[in-house]
């Protein structure tokens, strides 16, 4: 059994209280996404023979990357 953690490190706002890592500028949100998507395809034989039983996205906002 695996799992897959994709951080999307954007937010709208700065919260005080975070320990996460995160950015409030957009800046380099593609180059990440497209970066992120590369190595999911280079590292998929990996997997092979792995079921996949989570996919969890955190942050950040990770809905701001789809914006
Ligand atoms: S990850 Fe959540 S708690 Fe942390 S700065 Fe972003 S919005 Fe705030």
């Amino acid at each position: 059994m695996a799992g897959i953690y994709l951080h999307i490190p954007f937010c709208k706002q700065a919260c005080h209280y975070c320990d996460f890592h995160f950015s409030t500028s957009q800046r380099g949100r593609e180059d990440l996404l497209d970066a992120m998507s590369m190595e999911l395809k280079r590292r998929a034989s990996e997997m092979q023979g792995h079921v996949v039983k989570t996919i969890y996205f955190g942050g950040g906002t990770p809905s701001l990357a789809f914006i």
